[in-house]
């Protein structure tokens, strides 16, 4: 992964997808695919504070060496203060004693970094100290990983790549690319997400992760699973294997997509809480724009009555 010294498997585990605001599998169940997939090879997870899936990691890992796993975090966090609670989470919830990649969850641009200059200052020093081993940010914007070449402090970058450019909020795949390369160029660890799109391509399952698995500056992939079906289809093209014809067919076949129950109230919290402009109030009720929507499910973090969720 760049310059860390972490050592990764180019398939990443994605696993917002089976934790509570998607697929919503029970721990056992969550932290068992984990652990098949770490059986045959896998030994990287992204996770976030946001999935709220620290729990199925702790199962997955339990009687395992620390060092089976390189896991991937995320958080919000802007003042060292809340970094600090972040970490604290992390260590407690998963069990484990370090975490190894730490990141600051969508950052948009040099500005939202200086905003956010508290919290890294906290995750430098925890780095210092062990707590973490490597740096980073996740983003949606070309801009960040651009200015991301300037920060020394950022070792690893998590942008969103896909074939069609869904979810780059401004400007093309090629843009994103180019700004990636350059960020590769100067030692810094990449991870891709959202290959599919969040599931939007997965009609072109084929297609996009052949895309992805061509960039060269591309460390790992990220790419979210929930069933068996799906990581053994994601082993099959990470490893060069034909794609079984009827996974590959039940695979493509299988759409999300984004449900507002119709008794929605209206609150709007959901509309602020994504980022891709894709939720707009009319008639008292939230909709989506299905063209910006890339079922990231993040908005139903905030709707505290479970009315919308990715389905
Ligand atoms: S947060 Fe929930 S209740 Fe509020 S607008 Fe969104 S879906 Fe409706
Ligand atoms: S509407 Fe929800 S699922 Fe779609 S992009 Fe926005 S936050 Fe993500």
């Amino acid at each position: 992964m760049g310059r860390t010294g972490i050592r990764v498997s180019r398939l990443c585990f994605g696993s917002l997808t089976l934790s509570p605001l998607q697929a919503n599998l029970c721990v056992k169940e969550g932290a068992g695919l984990i652990e098949r997939a770490m059986e045959r090879g896998v030994n990287f997870l992204d996770t976030a504070e946001l999935y709220d899936n620290y729990e199925y990691i702790k199962e997955a890992m339990k009687g395992k060496p620390r060092d089976r796993l390189v896991l991937a975090t995320k958080t919000y966090a802007y003042t060292g203060e809340m970094a600090k609670e972040s970490l604290k989470k992390a260590l407690n919830e998963t069990g484990l004693g370090y975490i190894d990649i730490f990141m600051l969850h969508e950052q948009e641009s040099g500005l939202t970094l200086k905003g956010h200059h508290e919290a890294i200052e906290y995750f430098l020093k925890a780095r210092e100290k062990g707590y973490i081993r490597a740096f980073g940010v996740s983003t949606h914007h070309v801009e960040c990983v651009r200015a991301a070449l300037e920060w020394d402090e950022i070792q690893v970058i998590h942008p969103i790549v896909n074939l069609r450019g869904l979810g780059i909020m401004d400007g093309s795949v090629d843009d994103m690319l180019e700004a990636v390369k350059a960020a590769r160029d100067r030692g810094k660890g990449i991870y891709a997400m959202k290959p599919l799109g969040g599931g939007n391509l997965i009609r072109n399952f084929r297609e996009c992760l052949e895309f992805v698995l061509g960039i060269p500056h591309i460390d790992s992939i990220a790419i979210g699973m929930q069933c068996d079906q799906e990581l053994e289809a994601n082993l099959a093209m990470f490893e060069g294997r034909p794609v079984d014809t009827e996974t590959e067919a039940a695979l493509s076949a299988r759409e999300r997509r984004l449900l507002i129950e119709p008794w929605c109230e209206g609150c709007g919290s959901c509309v602020s809480a994504c980022r891709q402009g894709a939720l707009y109030l009319s008639d008292g009720k939230a909709h989506v724009n299905r063209d910006r929507c890339i079922l990231c499910g993040y908005c139903a973090a905030n709707c505290g009555n479970f009315y919308i969720k990715v389905v």
